[in-house]
């Protein structure tokens, strides 16, 4: 087999969030089995990652890798222009089976940003058709939604830098910082900015956007689920709709298997990606209610405007409904309950009064220890590698969120790992 030419790409490869000038080292992955991923030299590490929130069932999963191929013996890609295809009308018809009732009309797109473009387009011509121009979305602070420019006019404006794109982006409402954790006690004082910004600005509103529960790239904070509640009552009372980005959040991720279900409520237009495919291709969905569809298609332009090349590529819908079917057994539920008792067990007591650590906090499938200081990504990294795990911390966080099919053994590996790090004498070492 010929050796991957790390010096090439460092040279000519741009990888996610990192300079060309100065780029971090990268690790060649020649194969992946089960939770493992196996490095060009042979090491083995254990995937406490997921390929960043999509890999639920692991790698060269047999059933995923038969689906696909049966696909591709069939079309592996075709428009979705005037021609429709089995494996998205299995997908959609699921997708509407185990989302919210009053969600019914679906749009598949080829990636989370452009769900999430797709989303806030559909909720801007849902009024236009009504015959108001509305221009703002109420976002939250440490909001996460995706790189393309619409998404990231709804970041956080710290982490999207708002600062360098300046006017560029059109200028939304960001809520402050939410008060209450998901698992402390909800006083309802907690929701009074969003009472104050709904009472003066919702006639500007198109949208609320919002990861449900959990935030994810902004800080992994997880929320209270009654400030949620309150998100969706604000909508209720003055017709703003609600979109909830469960790109990351959804499919298990946080114990239930969509996130909003924690608040009992549900959105009026929905975004899933990520894990859609089990981590296997690119395909994301938005889902709406059937009067938001029927509204933004009788409106003056009569359609929607939009339209991808891959949308509804039918290797990754097959991808898709083999995921489903392996979640089917209700299994994933058992898997995330006893990872979630797991992490509690390995990182919460053991780290309790660190000199280093902000905070540690479990939900669901996702451990994250925020520390006061940012990692030395280089450094950090090297040693995850030597130790036999892949665990990528980003700024002050250092998280796990492993397949769902990951061992207790596997596990212990990954928080063992982390924890045995963090309590090193030398720690401050390893931050900058
Ligand atoms: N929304 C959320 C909540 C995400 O976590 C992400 C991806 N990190 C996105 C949107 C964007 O998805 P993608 O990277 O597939 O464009």
């Amino acid at each position: 087999m010929r050796k991957i030419d790390l010096a090439f790409d460092a040279k000519h490869i741009w990888h996610p969030y990192t300079s060309m000038s100065e780029p971090l080292p990268c690790y060649p992955v020649k194969s992946a089995n089960g939770v493992m991923l196996e490095l060009e030299d042979g090491r083995k590490l254990i995937d406490g990652m997921s390929s960043w929130w999509a890999v639920l069932h692991g790698y060269n999963h047999p059933v995923m890798n038969e689906a696909i191929k049966t696909q591709l013996e069939q079309v592996s890609h075709v428009m979705f222009g005037g021609i429709t295809h089995q494996p998205a009308v299995d997908l959609v018809q699921k997708l509407v089976e185990i989302t919210p009732d009053e969600l019914e009309c679906v749009f598949l797109a080829d990636s989370g940003s452009v769900a999430v473009e797709v989303a806030l387009k559909m909720a801007f011509q849902y009024w236009h058709a009504k015959g108001e121009k509305r221009h703002r979305v109420l976002s939250l602070s440490h909001a996460y939604h995706g790189d393309t420019f619409g998404a990231m006019a709804v970041c956080d404006p710290a982490n999207s830098m708002h600062s360098i794109y300046g006017d560029y982006l059109p200028n939304h409402l960001f809520a402050k910082t939410f008060t209450v954790d998901f698992d402390e006690e909800w006083h309802d004082s907690a929701a009074d900015n969003l009472r104050e910004i709904f009472a003066k600005h919702h006639q500007e509103l198109f949208a609320v956007i919002a990861e449900p529960i959990v935030q994810g790239a902004g800080g992994m904070r997880f929320y209270h689920p009654n400030y949620l509640k309150v998100l969706r009552e604000l909508c209720d009372e003055t017709g703003v709709l609600l979109i909830l980005d469960e790109i990351a959040t959804g499919f298990g991720r946080t114990g239930k298997f969509l996130a909003c279900e924690h608040a009992e409520i549900a959105p009026d237009i929905l975004c899933l990606g990520k894990a859609l495919t089990g981590g296997y291709l690119t395909l994301s969905a938005v889902l709406t209610a059937r009067h938001v569809a029927e509204t933004i298609s009788n409106g003056e332009a009569k359609c929607f405007m939009h339209g991808p090349t891959f949308m509804g590529n039918p290797l990754a819908c097959a991808a898709a409904n083999a995921s489903l079917s392996l979640l089917d057994n209700g299994q994933w539920q058992t898997n995330v309950n006893r990872i979630e008792a797991q992490l509690k067990a390995e990182l919460l007591a053991p780290l309790q009064d660190n000199e280093h650590i902000q905070n540690v906090r479990v939900l669901g499938a996702i451990g994250v220890v925020e520390l006061k200081r940012p990692v030395n990504q280089a450094r950090i990294q090297q040693y995850f590698v030597d130790h036999g795990v892949w665990i990528r911390p980003f700024n002050k966080l250092v998280y796990i969120m492993p397949p769902f099919v990951t061992s207790p053994e596997e596990l212990s590996q990954l928080t063992g790992t982390l924890v045995n790090l963090l309590l090193r004498d030398d720690f401050s070492e390893f931050v900058l």
